[in-house]
């Protein structure tokens, strides 16, 4: 392909990148110019392996027509309507669409839907919802969160509290929270396949903040049933279950943040169904719109919905929303994601790569400075050891290297996160897996 230009001269000074040292990226800039089915096209025209859909969104491959079709339509219909005090078709059209999906089916009752505009803000409301649950039905005591170490969960100021992450936290003030410790246990679970054997007994910390603070204070848990940007870190068998039981003795209640498992990335439409565990809040971003247009939502149990419908009819019950709740643009893009879902069976695709996706990653043990393989659905990591007490220096190292090759893979601390497009061929997991082996001995 040739090289793809920009209109104007890239001027690098004035984006202040997120999640990135900006100085070092601005002095090598690596840049995305195009995007189409398994394949970004580079400045320069190089094509490169998305090893990772893009951030965790692009489930359903890039450059889906029908998704452009439809942000279209949309946008020449009706560009912007709000959503207080008013409605519009589409997003109740959609809100539908995803409640006949909803994390754990129809009997989990998991199906009334709450717009966002990203994961961070789903995190967010999730945690509103549970505080004002609790209030609504004369437990106003309960305030505070139990979240879990290293736990991701955006980085708004809700999400930073409970989230684990120390980085993200570290400057920044705190809500009530507490954290629970965190399930991996690299040594015992090395290399383990799937889900590791080891760390259920990690779930009775929860029994242990429940008797330092008193259950009468704590509105809710929240984790990621499979942790992702701490580096992939799988639940130990039967640990969800424990916290859901954990949760129900003493009337909390339990969220799952599914911004990157949900919508198929583990071979499930939702890890709730993946685990059988069923949480009371559910919050999603990303793959509701393949990564197009930026949008989140939450799903709210029944019972906790009906708990906040009990006031009087003419008042509001929720004081809280954004502007962009239930964008027609982001809906549109929506409802054509899931449509693409649906028609090429997405949701549940990655169960059927899973074997091979395993075999490939774990023939990488054995090369250099791997410490730990990890996998789950379409999910990979591959951990390296620290080198020279530097944290993460290596795994950067492998990055670059991938990428001026053509892939792209995620790095965190010192873990190689991997999760391609759903529609992934399993010659290109071959492919992937191949070209970061070959990085991993380069960097050595
Ligand atoms: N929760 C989890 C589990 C996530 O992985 C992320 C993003 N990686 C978020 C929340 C935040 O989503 P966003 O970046 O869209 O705000």
């Amino acid at each position: 392909m040739d090289k793809i230009t920009h209109p104007n001269t890239p001027v690098l000074d004035n984006f202040w990148m997120p999640f990135t040292a900006n100085r070092q990226f601005k002095a090598a800039p690596r840049l995305l110019a195009a995007a189409d089915g398994m394949y970004y096209t580079d400045v320069d025209g190089k094509k490169v392996l998305d090893g990772t859909a893009g951030l965790w969104c692009v489930n359903a491959g890039h450059g889906r027509k029908k998704i452009a079709q439809a942000v279209e339509r949309q946008l020449s219909t009706m560009d912007f309507a709000p959503t207080f005090q008013m409605g519009h078709p589409i997003a109740f059209d959609f809100a539908a669409k995803l409640a006949a999906h909803a994390p754990g089916g129809a009997e989990a009752g998991l199906d009334r839907v709450f717009f966002t505009g990203s994961g961070s803000e789903s995190v967010d409301t999730a945690l509103k919802i549970a505080i004002a649950y609790q209030r609504a039905i004369g437990q106003g005591t309960r305030t505070r969160i139990i979240g879990r170490e290293k736990g991701y969960h955006g980085v708004g100021f809700g999400g930073i509290s409970v989230g684990g992450l120390v980085n993200n936290r570290r400057v920044f003030p705190q809500i009530p929270a507490d954290h629970m410790r965190h399930t991996l246990d690299v040594e015992r679970n090395a290399f383990s396949k799937g889900l590791p054997a080891h760390g259920i007994e990690l779930a009775e910390d929860l029994e242990r903040l429940v008797a330092l603070h008193g259950a009468e204070t704590i509105a809710a848990v929240i984790v990621e049933p499979m942790s992702g940007s701490a580096g992939v870190v799988l639940p130990p068998k039967g640990y969800l279950e424990r916290l859901r039981a954990i949760a129900d003795k003493y009337g909390i209640l339990l969220i799952f943040d599914e911004v990157i498992t949900g919508f198929g990335r583990l071979g499930t439409p939702f890890a709730t169904e993946y685990f059988g565990v069923v949480p009371d809040l559910v919050t999603t971003a990303k793959g509701i719109t393949n990564g197009t247009i930026p949008m989140g939502a939450v799903f709210a149990s029944r019972k906790v919905y009906d708990g906040l419908m009990t006031g009087p009819e003419n008042q509001i019950e929720l004081f809280h929303g954004y502007t962009y709740s239930g964008h027609p643009v982001a809906c549109a893009a929506g409802l054509a994601t899931m449509e693409i879902y649906e028609e090429e069976g997405l949701l549940t695709r990655a169960a059927e790569l899973a074997e091979d996706w395993q075999n490939a990653l774990h023939s990488l043990k054995g090369l250099p400075h791997v410490v730990d393989i990890r996998n789950l659905g379409l999910v990979g990591a591959v951990e390296l050891a620290l080198r020279d007490g530097a944290p993460g220096t290596r795994a950067y190292d492998v990055f670059v290297d991938c990428f001026q090759k053509g892939l792209l893979i995620r790095v965190t601390g010192d873990i190689i996160a991997l999760s391609p497009p759903l529609i992934i061929e399993r010659a290109e997991i071959e492919t992937i897996v191949s070209m970061l082996g070959d990085a991993l001995k380069r960097v050595a």
